[in-house]
């Protein structure tokens, strides 16, 4: 199937807590380039190829949300903006019922506001070829897995490690049934902290890896931000 006849939906998703950034305002909120970071995942969305966004916000911010980000930023893709979950897990299903039906789904953390429209591009082909697959990046660190006494238990070979980030991508009959499976079964909820998870335990699809950026941050703390901040500002002098 060409490109342009794919049916392309986004889910976009800002209803964590983000307690790990301290203060009062929420992160997805937070003013980042004079705008909020939430802001600018969805235009990334809005400038690629995407047909259209589904934002996922806290329970009782979709009006707000509504009204003061995706109106006031003029964001036309965004078809709907609907409340998450208490799991990350949750808050994507809420997102694809959402989608409804169409040929391809990408999955993206609102928290890596420095996701450009190639990588979108690029999730976008990977799963058009595959049906499934996630942008991260080969691990720079050695990594060790640790014990119950934070000792090191053992250390995994680094060369075939990644960073997963998101987006995540995939057909969307397979990643809707997968999540509809999933929230069947409590027992397969356990540790689920991304996408692709849901769809290797769920379907036993190979997810492929592809290449994005180690810009491509997720927001979780305060230096995050700063961090992103560097990004988004060189990129503006390019
Ligand atoms: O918590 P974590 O770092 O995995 O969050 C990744 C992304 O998922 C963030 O953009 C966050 O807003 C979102 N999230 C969500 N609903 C939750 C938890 C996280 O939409 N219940």
């Amino acid at each position: 199937m060409e490109e342009s006849r794919r049916e392309t939906a986004a889910v976009i998703l800002a209803a964590g807590r983000g307690t790990r950034m301290g203060g009062s305002t929420r992160k997805q909120y937070l003013e980042l380039e004079g705008r909020p970071l939430i802001c600018h995942a969805l235009e990334a969305f809005e400038r690629s190829p995407v047909d259209r966004i589904v934002l996922v916000t806290g329970a009782g911010e979709e009006e707000y949300c509504k009204r003061e980000i995706v109106d006031a930023c003029g964001f036309s893709k965004v078809t709907a903006v609907v409340p998450g979950g208490r799991e990350r897990y949750h808050s994507v299903y809420e997102g694809l019922k959402a989608v409804g039906d169409c040929d391809i789904v990408l999955i993206h953390d609102g928290a890596r506001p420095c996701v450009t429209e190639e990588i979108i591009r690029a999730a976008m082909d990977g799963a058009a070829a595959s049906g499934a697959c996630v942008i991260g990046m080969p691990v720079k660190d050695t990594i060790k897995v640790a014990d119950d006494h934070e000792d090191a238990e053992y250390t995994p070979d680094r060369s075939r490690l990644w960073l997963i980030q998101t987006p995540q991508a995939f057909s969307c009959r397979l990643i809707t049934a997968a999540y509809e499976a999933l929230l069947a079964d409590p027992y397969a909820q356990q540790g689920v902290t991304d996408d692709a998870m849901v769809v290797e335990k769920m379907s036993g699809q190979k997810v492929h890896l592809i290449r994005g950026s180690y810009e491509n941050i997720k927001v979780t703390t305060p230096e995050d931000l700063e961090v992103a901040g560097v990004f988004l500002r060189r990129r503006k002098k390019e």
